[in-house]
């Protein structure tokens, strides 16, 4: 057989390594098979990491394996326990209650193991009140904000394909259902540390920690305190990334213990969002009552869960000084990492001691009249150093122009201290500041296509996100002002 003619599952050999972690950490169990599962969109990128072709993922064979209809011979599909505080409370055990890890696949790329994940593949022991299922309209937004955050460089989980079917799922109202492949080195999260830390079970905690240590952080292996050193690279990674979520106006939506990464990456998609108009205190989740998530709460409440974290690791740190030590490592982190991105945002290449002020001074003028986030620093990349010529491009997208204007000679004077050249500089800063991002109108309008079964808008958003900072002119009513129906968008945990 030619290696086209090869069945797909050949190529598909799942490793077990999470597996290897023993049985009072998850519980093995198949996929509740789903009706007539077709494919919806597959993440070229994805495809290449595991060497799969897009003629191969639309053969029934994958489709079936992909949305959990079809045993793939070698794996045991099996569903994690975890814990964690939700909104800031204990909510004790939760789990994977509608997540299924199939197995681990090698990238054909650099040999490392990635989980393989159906999200939505039916009930789990841990689904307390939950069905097991996603709908459609939700998994088409995990699906596409994966692949959206990966192309803005930003460290997430990933989404090889989406499968979809015509079987109704009920939320406020029956829904169509869909599964979504997750694809990740680890789905552990602070959470999965929480479990054994509040159910006393040392001995679980620390083979946790240790399989962490070993397959994803293998140099702190040889530290004075492995498990402080751990606490220390996850705060440095957890800094990072939210610095990098401010940086593009990301907003989490639900930043519970659970949902966090104990990789630093982006970790579940829901009721998230892109700022549209600038407002700090912009809370996406409409199940927010209290706002705990909103936009400027993030760097706080990733700091809140640093410190979930570290209460976890305690026992195995050994002491609260050494735990605070690796702890105390996020606000600095944080400033010194979004200030480089800022930094970046700005154009500057160099960072002077007043320049924190001229950031906080522009991003004060577009909260003062809700400038959208995304155009106003993309646009911010056409002013001149030496000339007003380009400044009603920018100009066009704020009300408060005369504050503006003084903002402006401030940044001219500020670039032409370091001879800043407009060409380099207009460069630089386009491939930080976005011209794309997923809005939520545009998923919107996709998952309205999307219900009447034409998955074009899915793709073509798809392919547009997976380069946001290239201008992409054929492209550019995707870049515009989003319409005014969008603010009428709320998006909830009901997924
Ligand atoms: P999430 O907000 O998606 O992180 O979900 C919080 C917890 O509820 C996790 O333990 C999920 O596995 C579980 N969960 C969410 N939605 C469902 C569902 N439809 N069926 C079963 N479990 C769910
Ligand atoms: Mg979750």
């Amino acid at each position: 057989m030619s290696h086209s003619e090869t069945s797909t599952s050949n190529s598909l050999e799942f490793y077990k390594r999470f597996a290897s972690l023993g049985h009072t950490f998850y519980t093995e169990l198949q996929p509740t098979p789903i009706k007539s599962p077709y494919l919806i969109a597959t993440s070229p990128s994805m495809l290449a990491e595991f060497n799969l072709s897009a003629k191969q993922m639309q053969s029934q064979e994958v489709v079936e394996i992909f949305s959990g209809n079809r045993a793939q011979p070698g794996s045991t599909p099996l569903a994690s326990v975890y814990s964690g505080h939700q909104f800031g409370i204990w909510a004790g055990q939760l789990g994977d209650g509608r997540a299924i890890l199939l197995g681990e696949l090698a990238s054909k790329q650099s040999g490392a193991l990635h989980e393989i994940q159906l999200k939505g593949a039916g009930m789990t022991p841990y689904s307390r009140m939950g069905d097991g299922r996603a709908v459609l309209r939700s998994s088409i937004r995990e699906f596409l904000c994966s692949e959206a955050m990966a192309g803005l460089g930003i460290p997430t989980s990933r989404a090889l394909c989406i499968t979809g079917s015509d079987q109704y799922t009920m939320r406020e109202m029956p829904e169509k259902t869909a599964i979504v492949t997750r694809t990740a080195p680890s789905f552990i999260r602070f959470g999965s540390f929480e479990h054994w830390y509040y159910n006393d079970k040392s001995e679980q905690l620390k083979t946790l920690a240790d399989f962490v240590i070993e397959h994803y952080y293998p140099d702190l292996a040889q530290s004075e305190n492995p498990y402080q050193a751990l606490l220390r690279a996850v705060v440095i990674k957890t800094a990072d990334l939210v610095a990098l979520w401010q940086s593009v106006g990301f907003m989490h939506g639900v930043l519970n213990t659970d949902n966090m990464s104990i990789l630093g990456l982006t970790l579940d998609y829901g009721p998230f969002g892109f700022m549209d108009g600038y407002d700090p205190a912009h809370i996406c989740n409409h199940s927010d009552n209290q706002g705990r998530y909103s936009y400027q709460m993030q760097p706080r409440i990733g700091q809140w869960n640093c410190h979930a974290l570290a209460q976890a690791l305690l026992p195995l740190i050994g002491d609260v000084e050494s735990t605070q030590e690796a702890l105390s490592c996020y606000v600095g982190q944080f400033e010194s990492s979004y200030e480089r991105v800022m930094q970046a945002k700005f154009g500057l290449t160099t960072l002077q001691a007043d320049d924190q002020n001229l950031f906080t001074e522009y991003l004060e003028i577009m909260a003062e009249a809700g400038t959208d986030f995304t155009l106003a620093f993309r646009q911010l990349s056409r002013i001149q150093t030496t000339s007003k010529q380009n400044d009603n491009f920018l100009r066009d997208l704020f009300v408060n122009r005369e504050r503006l204007d003084v903002w402006l000679e401030s940044y001219r004077k500020r670039l032409q201290l370091e001879h800043s050249q407009d060409l380099e500089r207009q460069t630089c800063m386009n491939q930080v500041n976005p011209k794309y991002v997923l809005r939520n109108y545009l998923a919107q309008q996709a998952i309205e296509r999307a219900e009447q079964k034409d998955f074009s808008e899915v793709h073509k958003l798809l392919t547009i996100l997976a380069t946001p900072y290239d201008e992409q002119i054929e492209h550019e009513t995707y870049a515009q002002l989003p319409p005014d129906w969008a603010s009428t968008l709320s998006v909830s945990c009901s997924s």
